[in-house]
């Protein structure tokens, strides 16, 4: 492994954000300054970065020199614009440099990517999974992880892990896993005794998220995303930053309370958002009235809307006045540009748009025409998100 390649390593697993002690200094965010500069725009040449980076040339010309020695940016042939004399070259960032581990835990499988820094997923592996205490659930996770490890012909820069649940980030446990009905799961530290990389912990929901900014290059600085799927979860973006809060339960969104004397949700409160739309509610929903048995699930419920049954189809619509409520409080509170709905339940949206723009339309200060709403169902979309959990540090001064 060459300087620049250890140099690299080193920050992810015991600096920036993994480890406060750690710190950037300048030399550094020149660096990732220049790195920003070259990933930001195209034909790209150590004039124009210096132009508008506003740093010297020679700093440029250095800082471009060791990046093409660590293999993160390449020079082509191709000439750029120039006016006249010599051609510049264009610089741009090689992103097959590095592989990246992300690790998507949730409800039944552990699902894992292996992919190059654009999220181009080169490798899927998959188990489902019941476990009973945090040693069977992190042997688990070490089966995954190695797995895909081991596919990896590049150096793997980092692993990424969508946790479902309460995450501490800082120190990359999760706090509770509700699904698993585990708590303080040491899942960073576990992993790196076991690779010499550094491993970053988050929400999935929160990874969702991110990968809509990251890798789908969602240009908006301030969105929600609201999983509604077996549970409902959500994470919110404000001014470009995804928020944690100050014990990891920023953006559950699932445990707004609706109906006050509803039913019980697991988080001990009654009537939660959670409780009236998720799969689980419709599922429960579907059993009530007579149209599936416990032996099916929500999706059976869709299944029947789609073949006309009209109960199916009032229990779908129903869920649009409990999702149009939930955004009108969202929007209320931190003020979106954009919300996007994702999840299995959220492929049921032809059937409950129009409730849920009826409740939306009543207030004032929702402005419809300015909020965009959107619903998109990437399987990959949390380990692709913790993907970028990894990748970002490379391009982010903390
Ligand atoms: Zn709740």
């Amino acid at each position: 492994m060459s300087h620049f390649i250890a140099s690299l390593v080193i920050p992810l697993k015991g600096g920036n954000e993994l480890d406060k002690t750690g710190f950037k200094n300048m030399k550094e965010k020149n660096r990732i300054l220049v790195l920003n500069s070259i990933r930001n725009k195209n034909n790209h040449s150590r004039a124009s970065i210096a132009k508008q980076t506003k740093l010297t040339p020679p700093t440029v010309s250095t800082i471009v020199k060791n990046l093409i020695e660590e293999g993160l940016v390449y020079e082509e042939d191709e000439l750029g614009d120039s006016s006249g004399g010599r051609k510049p070259k264009i610089l741009s960032i090689n992103w097959e440099r590095y592989n990246i581990v992300g690790i998507d835990v949730s409800f039944k499988a552990i699902k894992g990517i292996l992919s190059n820094m654009n999220g181009d997923v080169l490798h899927h592996y998959e188990v489902k999974y019941t476990v009973e205490n945090n040693d069977q659930f992190l042997e688990m996770l070490l089966h995954v992880t190695k797995h895909l490890m081991q596919k990896s012909e590049k150096t793997v820069y980092g692993i990424g892990v969508a946790m479902h649940g309460v995450v501490d980030r800082t120190k990359g446990n999760a706090v509770y896993a509700p699904n698993l009905k585990l708590t303080d799961i040491p899942i960073k530290s576990f992993l790196e005794q076991h690779f010499d990389v550094g491993v970053i912990v988050d929400n999935d929901v929160r990874c969702m998220l991110l990968n809509e900014v990251w890798f789908n290059k969602m240009e908006d600085k301030n969105i929600v995303l609201i999983n509604l799927g077996h549970g409902v979860g959500g994470a919110i973006m404000l001014d470009g930053k995804i928020l944690q809060g100050i014990n990891g339960f920023a953006g559950e969104v699932g445990h707004m309370i609706l109906e006050p004397h509803g039913q019980l949700c697991r988080c001990g409160n009654s009537g939660c958002l959670e409780t009236l739309i998720s799969g689980e509610a419709i599922k429960s929903s579907g059993i009530n009235h007579g149209i599936i048995n416990n032996e099916h699930t929500a999706l059976d419920v869709y299944n029947l809307a789609l073949g006309d049954n009209e109960t199916a189809i009032a229990i779908l619509q129903q869920i649009g006045f409990y999702i149009g409520q939930a955004i009108v409080n969202i929007f209320h509170i931190i003020n979106p540009e954009r919300v996007i709905l994702t999840g299995g339940v959220s492929n049921a949206y032809h059937f409950f748009e129009n409730n849920m723009k009826e409740v939306m339309s009543k207030s004032i200060m929702l402005n419809m025409s300015q909020l965009k709403i959107d619903t998109t169902n990437n399987k990959d979309g949390a380990a692709r998100g913790a993907c970028a959990l990894v990748i970002e540090t490379l391009f982010k001064v903390e």
